[in-house]
């Protein structure tokens, strides 16, 4: 449906029709009538479904002249740059409808500015809970005359405590009101919101995956335990998106990594909520403009960041809800766009993190080989030749004039090109951190050929072959069943591994610690060994249950099949 085909006034027409839009979006072909009328409305669908506008445009259209002093709508969003957001979009809504005045209130930007913004008559008020609790308080808003108030991104309030904000604030408007409530997602905090603040609300659920994760490819990487940093370089140095965004799940994680791809050569930037306003808005504008082509950020503030065209989405972290997921990759893709989607996991918990969310989002995410340094360089060397083959013929007699020079001073051209190639290699691969791929297999391991490492850990050490598994695991990110025979000695120990991953192992377990202890992994040589007896190793294998991440309780086969459990485990080294 168009929104020509909506009852509104012209003045929106015709703004909306500037701004490019024709046809709703489904969250706002289902709301804005609804919102017309004045219904309470609650609202769920992902970022970068158009909300902004299924509760912006009924706002600005429900404005008349009786409005002129007094504020009739209140839109709260969870952060600053939301609530910049928000009014931005808004004020072109009404580009043409001059009786509406907007005013954004939040935190991190002077007070009187918003006070004598406040005072000179808005009629549509965005903001933060926090800042527009502070300006009742002052008495600088007042919501007596209010008919709409709308949540936008509820549930990320809650997630930020702005519950008690909240709750004062809608006691503080008339009970003979609309409310609307937008969010991503239902938890039962929102559902009590919504019971206890609106009348008789009309739900309205646009399904989740399809239009967001489509058209977007999306990958996963196997990486060592500790080595995602190494990983992620690697991927940017190989891929060189235009644009990217990184997904981290603590500031701390943010700042550090942030620092690191800066330190090795990346034009990176952090974004999270303990910045400064003004720190923000920089990042953001070097982001908006590319001359940061890299935004390493928490889901809290990238939420509802209206960046568009991004090339890749690359989760650092495994996001802590499956909503998040599909916000996270939804910044790529977007409008038609296809984007690309890479997930880096360590360890089996985290791989089977993804397949749950592989499951919710009913979307394919597949395994990449991770490129190694050698692919890094090659595909740079490309580089360079392409670029100098597009340079054309170059007119520019100072080049010349240098290259005569150079000649006179006994360097020939040969030599001064390549040194100007060999300067620009350095810089683009000299702090690639050095990694050996694991090679993406499928199916079936057996009969691949074998050989075996030894780890400088054995039954002396009160070691049982659960504990081996879980560190090789948990080091490798490979699975149990990649892992032949385990032999267990007074001092040491073998495990049979894949000679195809043997490498890859050896720069992955060092260093590896098995119950609190720093071991050594390496090729086992053979030598005098005391094998343990055949019945102490039936007896570790066949007792233990093992609860698999999938619920079922099954017998562990120590040998084959190990998943590690890492709660279960260091309980009981204590
Ligand atoms: P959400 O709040 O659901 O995350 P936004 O309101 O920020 O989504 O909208 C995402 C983007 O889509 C914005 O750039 C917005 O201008 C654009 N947009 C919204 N509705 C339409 C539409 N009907 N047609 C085209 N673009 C739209
Ligand atoms: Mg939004």
């Amino acid at each position: 449906m168009k929104f020509k085909e909506l009852n509104l006034s012209q003045e929106i027409l015709l703004a909306v029709d500037e701004l490019g839009f024709d046809e709703m979006t489904e969250i706002q072909e289902k709301s804005i009538p609804l919102l017309l009328e004045g219904r309470d409305v609650v609202g769920r669908s992902n970022t970068g479904t158009g909300k902004t506008a299924a509760f912006g445009i009924p706002a600005v259209e429900s404005i008349t002249d009786a409005d002129k002093k007094t504020v009739a709508v209140l839109v709260m969003c969870p952060t600053r740059e939301l609530a910049m957001q928000a009014d931005e979009e808004i004020k072109k809504f009404a580009k043409y409808k001059h009786i509406v005045k907007t005013c954004a209130v939040y935190g991190g930007a002077s007070m009187e500015n918003q006070i004598r913004q406040l005072k000179r008559g808005v009629n549509i008020v965005i903001g933060t809970p926090g800042r527009i609790m502070d300006h009742i308080r002052r008495k600088t808003l007042k919501l007596d005359f209010l008919r709409t108030v709308i949540l936008d991104e509820a549930d990320e309030m809650l997630n930020m405590g702005f519950r008690e904000d909240i709750e004062e604030i809608l006691s503080y408007i008339p009970a003979e009101r609309q409310t609307v409530l937008f969010s991503a997602t239902m938890p039962p905090e929102i559902m009590a919101i919504t019971e206890k603040y609106q009348e008789n609300p009309e739900h309205i659920k646009i399904k989740s995956a399809g239009k967001t994760v489509e058209l977007i490819n999306q990958f996963y990487f196997e990486v060592p335990m500790g080595r995602k940093t190494d990983a992620l370089k690697l991927l940017l140095a190989a891929y060189n998106p235009a644009s990217s965004m990184i997904f981290c799940n603590t500031k701390k994680m943010v700042d550090e990594l942030t620092e690191e791809l800066v330190k090795s050569g990346f034009r990176a930037a952090g974004l999270h909520g303990d910045m400064k306003q003004i720190q923000r808005t920089q990042v953001m504008n070097s982001f908006k403009s590319g001359s940061t082509p890299i935004l390493v950020a928490t889901d809290v503030a990238a939420r509802g960041i209206d960046v568009s065209g991004i090339d890749a989405v690359f989760n650092y972290d495994i996001p802590q809800d499956n909503e998040y997921y599909i916000h996270r990759i939804g910044r790529t893709g977007r409008a038609g766009r296809t984007g690309t989607a890479y997930t880096l996991i360590s360890g089996r918990k985290q791989f089977y993190s993804l397949r749950d969310i592989s499951r919710y989002i009913n979307a394919e995410i597949k395994e990449m080989p991770l490129p190694d340094k050698n692919d890094v360089i090659s595909a740079k060397k490309e580089n360079i030749i392409n670029e100098i083959t597009n340079f054309g013929h170059v007119s520019d007699r100072r080049a010349y004039e240098i290259l005569d020079r150079l000649a006179a001073l006994g360097i020939d051209y040969r030599e001064a090109a390549a040194r100007i190639i060999a300067e620009r290699l350095k810089s683009e691969t000299d702090n690639l951190p050095d990694y050996a791929a694991r090679p993406v297999r499928k199916g079936n391991r057996k009969g691949e050929k074998t050989v075996r490492v030894d780890i400088n850990i054995g039954r002396s050490h009160r070691i049982a072959p659960n504990f081996i598994l879980g560190a090789l695991a948990d080091a490798t990110g490979m699975a149990g069943k990649d892992f032949g025979k385990i032999d267990i000695y007074d001092e040491h120990t073998t495990v049979e591994v894949p000679e195809s991953d043997y490498d890859y192992i050896i720069e992955s377990t060092n260093p590896m610690k098995i119950n609190g202890r720093q071991v050594e992994v390496k090729l086992y040589k053979g030598g005098k060994t005391e094998r343990i007896s055949e019945r102490r190793n039936r007896e570790i294998s066949g007792k233990e249950k093992h609860k698999t991440p999938f619920g079922k309780s099954r017998k562990r086969e120590v040998y084959t099949d190990y998943i590690p459990d890492r709660k279960k485990r260091s309980k009981k080294r204590h």
